[in-house]
């Protein structure tokens, strides 16, 4: 028998099993009650769109529409995207040292669904995937609705670590398992904050090929770095080991939905059948007025805005933290959205959750970013939609609920 509902529900016996991975979060009843107003969130991971300027949307979506009526931008398109987009998608990974074809890109509805794409592509019930440790919850979901087993990879502050990536390997292997490929987000992790290293880059793209081993390089928040540019894509070094997946979320707007992958050339012609499969094709609107404002708009000021914003509100966490939970540790992004921090052996990240949201600050506990149920002396605190001042007061709430369960 699978988990596949209950059975009050009547269709209970008809479900594919592949449905038993489907599970709701565990605190999505929670976030209902954090989203109202009096409740400081540092759970979610919501751009702060309001910092776009209105008339650079409506400017671009007024242009679309004056050019025959927006007739293409209103009709279905490629599977693959339009020519026009993903010729700038080519220019915008050519800032993080991606050269190549764009041929080989395919449009997806948001990065989310090309993750979905390439696990259904590659990934048969009981294969493995590698991911770090912790990983993106949203990742570790669509590999367990395709019945993929995850095996969690150590990282430190330079992100993954090459030998425990090594080990890993020689587990599995010898335990008759098949690696399909490692899920790796090499910049400004989702969750952990931490950005892998050049050196690392390569050692563990050495570490892949030459087990045989695809790399899925999932890079959503490269371009938001805070100070130094991040170290180049790892598909830079290597066209033919390496999915490359990006996204317009986190640099315009996630209510675009448009992503893109750029994979090996040999897989390409396979993922875009899949995306039509999926979706016909992608969002022809999002994908007409995303490359107007490439066109028209000084994106990469605009960018840049983003990155002073959110730098703003990471060094408002960082102080925070430093005031009201000095005898804790966690990590120091140099971009993106996450801080990761641990808790004392003794707390229990996720049983803290209704407390700390009686106190009116939600967070997102550690175990949602595990496939085994590890993560209950970690929180993700995302910092880049309250503002600094309520970033403030969050922490302090914070500190307010683990010094009480600390009983100091
Ligand atoms: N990958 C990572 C690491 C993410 O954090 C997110 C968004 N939270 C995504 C992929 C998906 O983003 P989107 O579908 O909006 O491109």
């Amino acid at each position: 028998m699978t988990n596949k509902g209950t059975n009050l529900d009547p269709w209970y016996d008809s479900y594919a099993d592949r449905t038993a991975g489907l599970s709701a979060s565990e605190v999505r009843a929670l976030f209902a009650v954090a989203s109202r107003p009096e409740v400081v969130s540092l759970a979610g991971g919501m751009p702060f769109v309001s910092a776009l300027p209105r008339e650079l949307v409506t400017g671009s979506i007024d242009r679309v529409m004056s050019n025959g009526g927006g007739a293409m931008a209103l009709q279905y398109g490629s599977g693959q995207g339009t020519p026009a987009i993903r010729e700038h998608i080519m220019q915008i990974m050519a800032m993080e040292g991606i050269r190549g074809s764009a041929d080989d890109v395919v449009v997806t509805t948001g990065s989310q669904q090309a993750l979905d794409l390439v696990t259904r592509l590659f990934i048969n019930p009981g294969d493995v995937i590698l991911a770090e440790s912790p990983s993106y919850v949203g990742a570790l979901g669509v590999f367990k609705a395709y019945q993929a087993d995850v095996e969690h990879v150590a990282m430190d502050d330079e992100g993954l670590i090459p030998e425990a990536l090594r080990e890993a390997i020689a587990s599995v292997t010898s335990r008759g398992g098949r690696i399909k490929f490692l899920y790796t987000i090499p910049n400004f992790h989702n969750p952990a904050g931490v950005t892998l290293s050049w050196a690392r880059r390569l050692e563990i793209l050495e570490i892949c090929r030459s087990a045989g081993i695809l790399v899925l390089e999932d890079n959503p928040y490269g371009l938001l770095s805070f100070d130094e540019p991040a170290p180049h894509a790892m598909r830079s070094v290597d066209d033919e080991g390496v999915i490359y997946l990006g996204s317009f979320s986190k640099t315009l707007a996630p209510g675009f939905r448009v992503g893109w992958a750029l994979a090996p050339h040999a897989i390409r012609e396979k993922l875009i059948l899949a995306n039509e499969s999926a979706t016909l094709s992608p969002n022809s609107f999002g994908q007409f007025v995303i490359t107007e404002y490439l066109d028209q708009a000084d994106w990469r000021g605009q960018i840049d805005i983003f990155r002073g914003l959110y730098r703003e509100r990471r060094d408002a966490m960082l102080s925070a933290l430093g005031e009201y939970l000095p005898s804790l540790t966690w990590t120091r992004p140099e971009g993106g959205f996450f801080v990761w921090l641990s808790l004392p052996d003794e707390l229990d990240s996720k049983a803290m959750l209704p407390r700390a949201v009686k106190e009116l600050v939600a967070y997102t506990p550690g175990t949602a970013f595990y496939a085994d149920g590890q993560g209950r002396q970690n929180i993700r605190l995302s910092f880049c939609y309250p503002t600094p001042e309520s970033i403030r007061v969050g922490v302090a709430r914070l500190a307010t609920v683990i010094n009480g369960e600390l009983d100091l």
